[in-house]
């Protein structure tokens, strides 16, 4: 008998849908809801390592992850010179196994589309536009209302409702994400024949310039650099911004700024970073993904984790008798270290290039590869 017998699943990204399959599959009724109108909206690529994969292969949709992105197994290193000189070409560590790819790239909307559809098909009921206005929890489960006046009582509320998460603060957690220092311009297009895998430039005008291919047709770029409150740039501003800084890069950066035409694909973010003190449940209620952990992308790593984090919790809770404290103790045991590490990581690699210092970045990549190429 799994640990619990139904479950409310509060947002349908990663971490949410991922929890939906894990537990759907195994036959435990799985309520999934998400503000959003829409999950499969969200613009943009995303990069997705080789540890990422062997999660989405468990839930059943590797074939689908395959077709819809773009595979590859090395990463190139160029320098922001005239030439856009390739400097190193890096076989990239296949940290899934040796049947994976190393990196798959993919549109973020598509990546949505697979895992929810994934979700509803294995049985999860999918409620969209919808959220929890409160949560009241006693030792039998958890008495939810939900934004639309109706209400359920579940054993096991899992919070996966991103970084900033209304479920996190509903609990009374008041840990918040913390600004890192740095933003990104991402901007979404036509992938030109001079990119078939991701290259960094670091250095020149912004920190990090590079670029990932998602499909045949499609791939991501990005400018990183100092944080900026350029929340009130009009989108022709933004993707002026964005070009005058693609300026200085050249080789296929060179292709792909001459596609850098339609303000509406190029977005700006600022980096943040959050570690939540274990324990990430209080009684019934627990949080995962980055409501629990979020990283700055610079090791493209928070997907995976939130990944991870959902596979460990559906084992977990299909193996145990109860959500109790037995439970607790082995998802802070076999998650929180790993993802703190992540977190930090992330962090320290982007803080060397505020400073302006070397940093030991082989030591680390060695230390992070080697931490998520072992299984979750
Ligand atoms: C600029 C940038 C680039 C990144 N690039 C990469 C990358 O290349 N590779 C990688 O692995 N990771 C990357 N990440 C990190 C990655 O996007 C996240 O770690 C991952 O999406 C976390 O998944 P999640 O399911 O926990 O949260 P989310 O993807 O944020 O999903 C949360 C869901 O909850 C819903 N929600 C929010 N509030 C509520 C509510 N109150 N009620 C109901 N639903 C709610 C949201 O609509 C959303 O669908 C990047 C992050 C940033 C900021």
């Amino acid at each position: 008998m799994p640990a619990v017998s139904n479950v409310l699943v509060v947002g349908a990204g990663l971490a949410g849908t991922a929890t939906a399959i894990g537990l759907a599959t195994a036959g435990v009724p799985v309520d999934l809801i998400d503000v959003k109108p829409k999950v499969s909206a969200i613009g943009s690529g995303i990069t997705m390592q080789g540890n990422g994969l062997r999660e989405l292969r468990r839930l059943g949709v590797w074939d689908e992850v395959l077709a819809a992105g773009y595979s590859f197994d090395s990463l190139g290193l160029r320098a922001p010179d005239p030439a856009g000189t390739l400097l190193a070409e890096i076989p990239d560590a296949r940290t899934g196994g040796p049947d994976l790819p190393a990196t798959v790239g993919l549109p973020r909307p598509e990546l949505a589309r697979i895992v929810v559809d994934r979700a509803v098909a294995v049985g999860a009921k999918l409620r969209l536009g919808t959220s929890v206005r409160s949560l009241s929890q006693d030792d039998g489960g958890v008495d939810v209302v939900f934004s639309d006046g109706s209400a359920g009582r579940y054993d096991l509320v899992v919070g996966a409702d991103g970084i900033r998460s209304a479920t996190r603060r509903m609990i009374g957690i008041s840990d918040e994400p913390r600004p890192t220092g740095m933003g990104i311009f991402r901007a979404f297009g036509p992938r030109p024949a001079s990119v078939t895998r991701t290259d960094l430039y670091y250095g020149g005008p912004s920190y990090i310039a590079g670029y990932c291919p998602t499909g045949e047709n499609t791939l991501y770029a990005y400018i990183v650099e100092d944080a900026r409150d350029r929340s009130a740039l009009p989108p022709a501003e933004r993707l002026a911004a964005m070009r005058a800084l693609a300026e200085s890069y050249h080789g296929p950066w060179d292709d792909i700024r001459e596609t850098l035409t339609d303000p509406a694909t190029v977005s700006y973010t600022l980096f943040e970073a959050l570690v939540v003190p274990a324990p990430w449940n209080r009684g019934r209620v627990v949080l995962i993904g980055d409501a629990a952990h979020a990283c700055p992308p610079t090791l493209a790593q928070g997907g995976a984790q939130a990944l991870e984090d959902a596979a460990v919790l559906a084992e977990l809770l299909l193996s145990h008798a109860a959500p109790g404290d037995a439970l607790w103790a082995e998802f802070t045991a076999r998650r929180f270290e790993r993802a703190r590490t992540v977190v930090e990581a992330s962090c320290q690699l982007g803080q060397w290039q505020l400073d302006h210092e070397q940093g030991d970045l082989p030591g680390l990549m060695a230390t992070i590869t080697a931490l998520v190429s072992q299984p979750a």
